[in-house]
């Protein structure tokens, strides 16, 4: 069992220790065929990647496939900033992504109707989410997938985002969108992944590496698969390429 590629790390251009390089040499270390680079983006409250160096990211890359054997994509980890789905990638610059992850983070910077209608209630909520919320972040991430090429819902249910995972993997698997098993945290009850695996979506597993150490590495999504919770077959890039193609 071995993974084909890791879709989700970051480096020095936000708040990971490791450069593009570094990730990129542990990756081919490990025997991966691709390593996608997916930094956090611009509205990131505390560690947003800067508008300048995208194009610096850029060519870093391009150098780096010139001398390594190995597939590097460069993408985002867009953030969701509105029970409207918004996200923060600018029109010029989701056109240069190869891949793109999506995210809920704790802190961020939207507007101040979804700074009051959707951050504070999820972010700064004491006790459980209402139906109610559940419903509207559920529908937050559906209009995100309807109106951007997002890949990779990445780490669902963290900083108090609650949402019903059934329903998003039930559009996600319609519309080739994976779930993510998170090498940093997995916030899926296991009736939760029982029920999404019954929906055959398409799960994939990443580290979240801020280290390049961490680059290749997720032992509990692993367990997860080695105790027969999600079928091996069910992971897209456990040896398999991954199929990113929208629909
Ligand atoms: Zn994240
Ligand atoms: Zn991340």
């Amino acid at each position: 069992m071995k993974l084909y590629g890791d879709y989700h790390t970051h480096t020095i251009f936000t708040h990971g220790h490791g450069t593009i390089e570094d990730n990129v040499k542990m990756a081919v270390q490990k025997g991966m065929k691709q390593i996608a680079i997916t930094e956090h983006s611009f509205k990131h409250l505390a560690h947003p990647l800067k508008k300048k160096n995208w194009a610096v990211m850029k060519a870093e890359v391009e150098r780096l496939k010139k001398i390594y054997d190995i597939d590097i994509l460069l993408g985002l980890e867009a953030n969701l900033l509105s029970e409207d789905g918004d996200i923060d990638v600018p029109e010029e610059i989701l056109k240069e992504v190869d891949i793109l992850v999506l995210g809920y983070h704790k802190l961020f910077w939207t507007t101040p109707k979804a700074f009051f209608n959707f951050l504070v209630p999820n972010t700064f909520r004491v006790g459980k989410a209402s139906k109610k919320r559940i419903e509207k972040n559920t529908l937050a991430y559906i209009r995100a997938m309807e109106k951007y090429p997002i890949n990779i819902l990445a780490h669902l249910k963290y900083a108090n985002c609650e949402v019903d995972c059934v329903k998003l993997a039930k559009f996600a698997k319609q519309h080739n969108v994976k779930i993510e098993l998170n090498g940093k945290r997995i916030n899926f009850t296991q009736q939760e992944m029982q029920d999404m695996v019954k929906t055959g979506v398409d799960f994939i597993i990443d580290s979240d590496a801020h280290d390049s150490e961490k680059v290749g590495r997720n032992d509990h999504a692993i367990s997860l698969v080695i105790r027969g919770i999600i079928p091996a077959s069910m992971v897209c890039n456990l040896d398999q390429k991954p199929d990113f193609t929208r629909r």
